[in-house]
């Protein structure tokens, strides 16, 4: 019985999610700070309107002066799968995410992202504040504890799994260990190897078995420290590199004799500010060229995938390729553009919502959804045209 349970489960599940489609793309708009509501000159916000009910729609807008001095409104709507308002809270967040997280322990290959200019909300999304309370924390220690919560749950049907953490931050194209022991070390190299399993390995790094929820807050308090060892400017450099949590999930059954392998990978992306580039030389340079290069190639990626091109450009940069066996195929991808309500973010938040359609539009959940609900009215308006007109005919 339990086997039969366990296959319905998983279906439903799966076909849940399969309904939600395999790329997403959820919008989320941070509140203005108290500091910035302090400062006038940061306090202009742009005016953003949330049209529909069904809470995936956004419209930004600023006012222009014409050339003949009347107020121009521009209005840019997009569409989203999902778009948090800057009320939301991190636990609402979470809802929309929880079930996507659950497959991992179901064996899929999950990839979560936070893409948007530095100040967007990037971190506060993924890992919360530092010394967050229960209610601030954010999607990687959540994601965690549910995770921790189901396993336990699946023991009674015969599941006992084996959890595994990384974190790694690449930096100008290296990868660099986040839970070394002696700090951050940028000298040692770590190079990516794909198996003829699909499982993914970085030679050199630190593994750490996950037994407790507690080891995975030593964990995250690691990383953050070993970042802020690595650079004087923890926000400098937090902003220009892709801090990748990789959780995998080992699963068996003792009664069903079934087997399970997962990945949850959590990125936290390099700033996509335009940083420019006419000034820049030296470091600053590599740098920037090294982060419009990754970020302009995950969404190559996702693109490819989403058209299910032949060929996916995973090689093109780092952070694709060590992402590769989680980008595609089965895996499940969702990514959080975040935006900043800021007028003086305006053009960058323009960027970012640009950049999310292109990733967003061609995702065949949405575009199949959308089809699909387009072809039933046109049937129905079809059947209803043919009977009224057949009905004048008589
Ligand atoms: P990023 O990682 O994209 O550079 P942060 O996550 O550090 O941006 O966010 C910038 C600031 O805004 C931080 O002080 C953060 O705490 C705050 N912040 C961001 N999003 C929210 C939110 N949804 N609710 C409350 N504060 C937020
Ligand atoms: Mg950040």
């Amino acid at each position: 019985r339990i086997r039969e349970e366990e296959t319905i489960r998983r279906r439903l599940h799966n076909t849940i999610q399969e309904l939600k489609g395999n790329i997403r793309v959820f919008c989320r708009v941070r509140p203005v700070s108290s500091s910035e509501s302090a400062s006038k000159a940061e306090t202009t916000t742009a005016l953003i309107k949330y049209p529909g009910q069904e809470g995936r729609e956004i419209e930004f807008s600023n006012s222009t002066e014409s050339a003949r001095g009347s107020q121009i409104e521009k209005v840019y709507p997009f569409t989203f799968d999902k778009v948090f308002q800057p009320s939301s809270k991190q636990e609402d967040v979470f809802e929309e995410i929880s079930q996507l997280v659950q497959s991992a322990l179901d064996g899929y290959n999950v990839c979560i992202f936070a893409y948007g200019q530095t100040g967007s909300g990037k971190t506060h999304t993924m890992e919360g504040p530092l010394n967050a309370s229960r209610e601030s924390m954010g999607m990687i220690p959540r994601s965690v504890l549910q995770i921790y919560e189901t396993a336990k749950a699946l023991e009674s049907k015969g599941w006992s799994y084996t959890m595994e953490g990384q974190y790694v931050e690449i930096y100008n194209e290296s990868i660099n260990d986040l839970l070394g022991s002696d700090g951050l070390d940028t000298t040692r190299k770590h190079e990516i190897r794909h198996g003829p399993n699909g499982k993914t390995t970085i030679t050199d790094i630190t593994t750490v078995v996950l037994t407790s929820p507690e080891k995975v807050a030593a964990l995250l308090k690691k990383a953050a420290h070993n970042r802020s060892v690595g650079s004087t400017q923890m926000n400098e450099r937090s902003s220009r590199s892709h801090c990748v949590f990789t959780l995998r999930l080992a699963g068996k059954n003792s009664i069903t004799d079934e087997s399970s392998e997962g990945v949850l990978n959590l990125i936290d992306l390099a700033g996509s500010e335009r940083l420019s580039q006419s000034g820049a030389t030296g470091d600053r340079l590599r740098e920037t060229q090294a982060i419009n290069k990754s970020l302009s190639c995950l969404g190559d990626v996702i693109y490819a995938i989403a058209n299910k091109d032949p060929h996916v450009p995973y090689r093109n940069s780092k952070l694709t390729y060590l992402l590769q066996n989680s980008l595609g195929g089965n895996s499940k991808t969702l990514m959080f553009v975040n935006i900043s309500p800021l007028m003086s973010n305006f053009n960058e938040t323009l960027c970012s919502l640009r950049f999310a359609t292109k990733v967003n539009s061609c995702t065949i959940g949405t575009a199949t959804k959308r089809a699909v609900a387009r072809s039933f009215t046109e049937k129905i308006t079809n059947t209803a045209n043919s009977y009224i007109g057949g009905a004048k005919q008589t």
